[in-house]
């Protein structure tokens, strides 16, 4: 059966070939030589033989995926994106302070960064270096604008905005800037749909159900030396390193979600890996926004250099018509593009399992209906 496609922002659409393997295992779990475990996964102890298993291939794979260096630590963590703007400064901003008032800037190029910039505020000193507010989130400041402090211990950005758009194409280098912060990037809504250039990143997190799978998993990406830096008052439970002492296993970690992303590691694998993805991913995006500026009828307010491949905004000119297209995408098999309450107007989120045939459909569907409707 051809299923609708999806354009979720997140919870988004994930691979039909894992759904499918998932409900195929879903009452008696068999390992990769085919022994059956007698159990669902859900119903397995996170520290049985079986559960460990699909622990180390999901984290290997994650490892092999996304060129992770081995000086960096994988963490399963649960909270979500909103829990790590708490737990990031709860164990960065002392870095360089000890555990006295430390301090972390950030770079506002949306909703996303905002939030993160308003909740470290509970923990340390928080400050802006630079926002692209005052232009509605439509651009990224230039790097060579952005107001870094001496003493803050990271500098904190989201690398790709799921609400408004924005994505850094490339991570800036805080060396050449001049600071000794390191970089904290928030890759929720579009890990794994690129490289990531370690070289530039203290530690990256995300949420899993934008791009990696289902949500209740938290993914951190911390280089080790910056473990063992929390604040006193840092939840245990939240403490890196405790996590990463104790494998993401110093509390019952979110087994059926680390299963399932571990079987969306393995579909990534045989899409050809992450640059492969990328690959896709620029192909999917050309070719939306090419009908987005196509002519006067759509339209999308972002900077061209800042665009995001993932999540893609846009309007049409005529608003009157917003209920009528949402209705005539359902009924042409294209779900969930009504935009965020915040920016309105529609969004189609074009993650890894959202195939080119899927942003066609799209494209096929935006030119009849400017047609019909122009
Ligand atoms: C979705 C999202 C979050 C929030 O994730 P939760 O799991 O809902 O806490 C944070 N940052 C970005 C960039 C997101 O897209």
């Amino acid at each position: 059966m051809q299923r609708p496609y999806n354009f979720s922002a997140g919870p988004a659409a994930m691979p039909a070939e894992v759904l499918e393997q998932a409900a195929a295992e879903m009452l008696n779990w068999p390992d990769a030589q085919g022994r059956l475990s007698g159990m669902g996964v859900m119903e397995m102890s996170h520290r049985g033989k079986e559960f460990l298993s699909i622990y180390e291939a999901a984290e290997a794979d994650l490892r092999e995926l996304l060129a992770v260096p081995a000086n960096f630590k994988i963490l399963f963590m649960q909270g979500g994106g909103l829990a790590e703007n708490a737990i990031v400064p709860l164990n960065l901003s002392g870095l360089r302070a000890g555990n006295g008032q430390g301090a972390a800037d950030f770079v506002l190029t949306g909703s996303w960064s905002e939030k993160s910039f308003k909740e470290a505020g509970k923990y340390c000193s928080n400050h802006i270096a630079a926002s692209s507010k005052p232009d509605g989130f439509t651009a990224i400041p230039p790097t060579a604008s952005w107001e870094l402090r001496d003493n803050a211990s990271y500098v904190h950005i989201c690398s790709n905005e799921t609400i408004h758009g924005i994505e850094f194409q490339s991570l800036p280098d805080l060396k050449a800037l001049g600071s000794k912060a390191e970089l904290v990037i928030d890759f929720s809504s579009h890990v794994a749909s690129r490289p990531v250039d370690w070289s530039r990143v203290g530690l990256a997190f995300g949420g899993a159900q934008k791009n990696l799978g289902p949500a209740g998993l938290t993914l951190v990406v911390v280089r080790e030396d910056l473990l063992g830096h929390a604040l006193s008052i840092c939840p245990s439970a939240f403490d890196y390193k405790t996590v990463a002492d104790n494998g993401s296993m110093y509390n019952t970690p979110p087994t059926y979600s680390i299963y399932i992303a571990g079987l969306v590691f393995k579909w990534l694998k045989r899409q050809g890996g992450v640059a492969a993805m990328e690959a896709r991913n620029i192909a999917k995006a050309e070719l939306l926004y090419g009908a987005i500026d196509a002519t006067g009828f759509y339209m999308n307010g972002v900077a061209r250099n800042a665009r995001s491949r993932m999540n893609v905004p846009f309007f049409l000119r005529n608003e009157s018509l917003n209920d009528a297209f949402l209705a005539g995408a359902k009924e042409a098999g294209l779900l969930q593009l009504k935009g965020h309450k915040s920016v309105g107007g529609m969004r189609a989120s074009i993650y890894n399992a959202i195939p080119l045939e899927g942003v066609q459909a799209l494209v096929q569907y935006m030119q009849e209906f400017e047609r019909t409707h122009g």
